[in-house]
């Protein structure tokens, strides 16, 4: 098994139209600025883990079209491994349709397109000593996956979904939830054996095992910009640092002070930071 990470997940192009407001059903505004990113949670999360310095591969299906190009272009500029990467030749790139007003608001709607065609079949061996996924990419994938995987399983439980098997979340290591997904999941979550992190946005994020505290970690005081994709950082960052095998505390730690530079920049992935960043936030600098 090679130290590294796989990560089973989603990847998505982000339209993001910036207009004066929101909006109403029926309704059309006008005179909005359109740009585009890269997005989905698991190009994401594989991004900001290569970006501070592990070896990943991203298993993921997009469609057979020039969206698909733009989705993948900063994981290619970073050498994620994309050889397991599937290629649907009708159903379209996974796209997020994103509307946000001049106040910050927004609204969005996904169609996942291909990564709907992301098939537990697809899943034939799990080689990476840590096994990393999101709930963006079919259920019965990530059970696959979970079952298939030899090493560690990380799984960030979102977006929440009911339909997860207790079999999966009995078979993970660590889970992920921000405070409204730990809600979501309620009691299911008790009585595991994983380590459950919850982030707690600028208050900074816990981890409990089998209801205790093991280890809580500060965000750093930071002025948020946009903290789109400032989860998924910290999902990468934790996955880095739990192959390193830091302790809990070492793990939030780093991983918050990721997610807190992630939240000082626009957008997602381009937000992500570099390792040496991240350790000179750390070191007070
Ligand atoms: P999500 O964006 O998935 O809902 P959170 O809001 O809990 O998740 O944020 C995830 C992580 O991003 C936090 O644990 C923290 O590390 C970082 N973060 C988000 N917002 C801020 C902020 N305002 N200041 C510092 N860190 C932040």
């Amino acid at each position: 098994m090679s130290e590294r990470i796989l990560v089973v997940g989603s990847v998505n192009l982000d339209f993001v139209a910036t207009g004066s407001r929101l909006p109403r059903p029926g309704e059309t505004v006008t005179g909005a600025v359109l740009r585009s990113h890269p997005g989905g949670k698991g190009a994401n999360q594989a991004l900001a883990a290569r970006r501070l310095g592990a070896e990943v591969g991203l298993q993921a299906c997009v469609g057979l079209d020039a969206m698909a190009d733009e989705a993948l272009s900063l994981l290619r500029a970073e050498n994620v491994d994309l050889s397991k990467l599937h290629v649907h030749p009708t159903s379209p790139t996974g796209v997020a349709l994103i509307a946000v007003s001049a106040d910050g608001e927004n609204q969005i709607v996904v169609a996942p397109g291909a990564n709907e065609r992301l098939l537990p079949e697809h899943i034939e061996v799990i080689d990476a000593s840590v096994l990393l996924m999101q709930l963006e990419v079919p259920i019965a994938t990530v059970t696959r996956a979970a079952e298939m995987a030899k090493g560690l399983v990380i799984l960030n439980l979102a977006p929440a979904s009911a339909e997860i098997p207790q079999s999966v979340l009995e078979r993970a290591d660590v889970l992920v939830v921000n405070e409204g997904e730990g809600q979501a999941y309620g009691a299911r979550l008790d009585g595991l054996g994983a380590l459950i992190v919850t982030t707690l946005g600028a208050r900074g994020a816990r981890m409990m095992k089998a209801g205790r505290l093991v280890a809580e970690a500060a965000a750093p005081k930071i002025t948020a910009v946009d903290t789109t994709g400032a989860g998924d950082c910290f999902v990468g960052a934790l996955t880095v640092a739990l192959l390193e095998h830091r302790t809990g505390a070492e793990a939030l730690a780093f991983a918050c002070a990721a997610g807190a530079i992630a939240a000082t920049r626009a957008g997602a992935q381009t937000s992500m930071p570099r390792r040496s960043e991240v350790d000179a936030l750390l070191r007070g600098a």
